[in-house]
């Protein structure tokens, strides 16, 4: 069989999901005040509690943290993750306690939990990832909160739609779940969030009420337009070149620069679009993010990659608290993730939205290099 002439190009992230002419929808949706309350309901009836939409998904995990923790408890994190959510630990005054993760499925398991809690001296609750779409062992999870006395969160960010083994739906077991609506999230409204509050709160939290600065809303409205123009100029070798200048006059934001604010909502019309992607979630425990495998010299697979036109660079997650520029400041216990540590550095991401045929090359080359251990079906 012979490709087209034009080389083509498949890129992971940036703006990749909205290139059909989506970006068109996202400029040209109107959202009115009942969006709002529409998505709002939703999720209270979806997620049984109270809901309330936010700017993003940091500042949704950050309300949950604060409706039920005291400042200077310790919470169990997952020690495979993004900024973001050491962000929200932050702001809610909380200690994160990192915990090991398993390469199977890029979550903790009881036992690496077993392991952190030992050195937790006032560790009162746990955070849910199930990382990029893979769900937790969550019997198990659950019998040892129990144990602990551990209140549990869900962070939904890669997650919402999928099932648990025993068919329960994330963001049904915690005491509370957070949603992002964030770029390349599993719900992707390029920003926004929402937290749904179920058991009752030890601190009243006031729901953000105000509206979204006007340059955090255009930044939404264009970001899929630029998305898909940088896609587009990438066939003449200058895509890459648009969006560095974009990134660099703030017309684009990347995503793990997107400001923690508890007073904030999402634009109208990303609620509008948010509960439409809401409505077509659909999904039964497969990964939803992104397929997974890890290999050995990841910069010259990704090099040979690159010559066939396939741009895979941008992982989930380069450090174990990613991105690189914010990783310092986390001060992250690496001697006691050493799993987190081997993942990030040898992690690839293959986009999910891709068809077989168009990554055949782009798995010859992987398969090349690839490592064993890994949570990849195919
Ligand atoms: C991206 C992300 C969030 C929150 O994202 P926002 O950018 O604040 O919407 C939370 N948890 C995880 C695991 C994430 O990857």
């Amino acid at each position: 069989m012979n490709w087209p002439k034009m080389r083509r190009h498949y890129f992971l992230g940036m703006a990749v999901n909205y290139a059909n002419g989506e970006w068109f929808r996202h400029l040209l949706t109107v959202g009115k005040r009942k969006d709002y309350d529409a998505l709002s309901r939703y999720l209270s009836r979806k997620y049984k509690g109270e809901a309330m939409l936010c700017k993003n998904g940091r500042s949704a995990l950050a309300l949950a943290l604060k409706a039920y923790f005291e400042p200077g408890d310790e919470i169990l994190v997952n020690g495979f993750t993004c900024y973001a959510v050491y962000e929200a630990v932050e702001a809610a005054e909380l200690k994160p306690v990192f915990v090991d993760i398993t390469k199977e499925d890029l979550n903790f398991s009881v036992e690496t939990l077993e392991t952190a809690i030992v050195t937790g001296k006032n560790v009162r609750g746990i955070i849910i990832q199930n990382t990029l779409g893979n769900p937790v062992d969550i019997k198990a999870i659950e019998a040892f909160s129990k144990e602990h006395n551990l209140t549990i969160i869900e962070d939904l960010a890669h997650c919402a739609g999928v099932r648990y083994k025993d068919m329960r739906e994330v963001g049904t077991v915690g005491a509370a779940c957070a949603l992002s609506f964030g770029k390349d999230k599993a719900i992707d409204t390029i920003s926004g969030g929402a937290v749904v509050l179920r058991d009752t709160c030890k601190h009243e939290i006031k729901a953000p009420s105000l509206l979204p600065k006007l340059s955090d809303h255009l930044k939404a409205r264009f970001y899929p337009m630029f998305g898909a123009m940088s896609r587009g100029l990438s066939y003449i070798g200058v895509g890459g070149a648009l969006m560095r200048g974009l990134v660099k006059i703030h017309w684009v934001e990347r995503s793990a620069d997107n400001k923690l604010d508890l007073e904030r909502r999402p634009s109208k019309f990303e609620a509008k679009l948010a509960l439409e992607q809401l409505k077509r979630l659909r999904r039964n425990g497969e990964p939803i993010l992104r397929d997974f495998c890890f290999v050995h010299d990841r910069d010259k697979v990704l090099k040979e990659l690159q010559k066939k036109g396939y741009y895979f660079n941008g992982f989930w997650y380069e450090k174990p608290v990613s991105p690189t520029r914010y990783y310092k400041k986390v001060h992250f216990p690496e001697s006691d993730c050493p799993n987190a540590v081997y993942v990030a550095e040898h992690i690839i991401n293959i986009p999910n939205y891709y068809t077989r045929r168009d990554l055949v090359a782009a798995n010859k080359i992987i398969k090349e290099f690839q490592e064993e251990g890994n949570g990849r079906k195919g």
